[in-house]
């Protein structure tokens, strides 16, 4: 048995490489063809910050909510990602629902919080768009 370390691994925790997982998405080369994989990237937009990857946020929200989207929404730089869960991820034709618990920790705090999200997707022209999210009580 071979044990490789991945150069670069991709902060959504698949244990590939970013450049083989999340990045072709964000450098708009490719899209996500599940709701999982556009989970994964839009968590590695947060955990990476600001910049492009700001548009790549506003690009996969959908039109009919993202007007209702505050500039902090769309990554808030204080926050240090640290993992990504996904319980669960449902698709039923266009609509996509998962699951999933985010990890992260804000400066002068060692304690680690947890975002629980069940996140509704609509595919629209091939492409997953974040409808909206129902935080879940920790
Ligand atoms: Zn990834």
């Amino acid at each position: 048995m071979s044990q490789t370390v991945v150069k670069n691994p991709c902060r959504c925790g698949s244990e590939k490489p970013f450049s083989q997982c999340c990045e072709p998405f964000l450098q708009r080369k490719e899209k996500p063809r599940s709701v999982r994989q556009m989970v994964r990237a839009r968590y590695c937009a947060y955990a990476l910050g600001a910049g492009d990857n700001r548009e790549f946020l506003a690009r996969t929200w959908h039109p009919a909510t993202l007007q209702k989207v505050r500039p902090a929404d769309l990554t808030n730089d204080n926050l240090q990602w640290q993992k990504l869960d996904i319980i669960r991820a449902e698709q039923k034709g266009d609509m996509g629902r998962v699951e999933f618990k985010a990890s992260y920790k804000v400066p002068g705090d060692d304690k680690v919080h947890v975002h629980h999200e069940l996140s509704l997707f609509q595919r629209s022209h091939g492409v997953w768009l974040y409808l909206e999210g129902q935080v879940r009580e920790e």
